[in-house]
């Protein structure tokens, strides 16, 4: 990560939290990443009282794009770069992931995402606790077994991939890739604020 084209800048600012004076360190970076471009972000933390907080934004406007790939066993080393913007979806799986506030871009691969959306579902599992129900604990085991089945190349599925500002990629020459209709870029979460340019 070190050949990243790195700008950065700090400056002092009153903390929101504490109510300090000139006790928030502001710092602003811009970053340029493989496949996701130039990147803001913004973190601020207090010297007084610990407040820490985060955020970045893209100062890329791609075109909004969408990429299908149907995965098989040779496509779990297809690179995946999924920008902080992006909904990764697995219709047939009923597996979706969209962009939150504390969202991170990653550059994977196939099986890597899979790995992910296990992780996710297992999570969700322990959050339910003691008091799961029959109906959410069999439902949950059946994608984890359904997931397992596309890593072993049993099974056959869909992944999409889409970004508003484009700056994400499925890497496969067997890919296919298609700009989002505006209608479709509404209905995306983005995560972040945006600018508008
Ligand atoms: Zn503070």
């Amino acid at each position: 990560m070190d050949n990243f084209d790195e700008k950065k800048d700090v400056m002092l600012s009153d903390c929101p939290v504490c109510g300090s004076k000139k006790s928030l360190h502001v710092t602003n970076k811009t970053d340029n990443i493989p496949y996701f471009g130039d990147i803001l972000e913004t973190s601020v933390t207090c010297d007084k009282c610990g407040y820490q907080s985060s955020d970045s934004i893209s100062l890329e406007h791609n075109e909004p794009k969408r990429y299908i790939l149907k995965i098989s066993d040779e496509k779990l080393n297809t690179r995946v770069a999924k920008s902080q913007t992006a909904t990764i979806t697995m219709p047939e799986l009923g597996l979706k992931v969209e962009p939150g506030p504390k969202s991170q871009g990653y550059v994977s691969n196939v099986e890597g995402i899979l790995s992910r959306f296990e992780q996710a579902v297992i999570r969700a599992i322990k959050l339910e606790g003691e008091g799961i129900s029959e109906e959410v604990q069999n439902n949950a085991l059946d994608i984890l077994e359904l997931i397992n089945n596309v890593k072993m190349g049993e099974l056959q599925t869909i992944l999409i991939l889409e970004d508003p500002f484009g700056n994400s990629v499925i890497d496969d020459e067997d890919a296919e890739s298609e700009l989002l209709t505006p209608e479709e870029v509404d209905k995306l979460q983005t995560g972040f604020t945006t600018i508008d340019q």
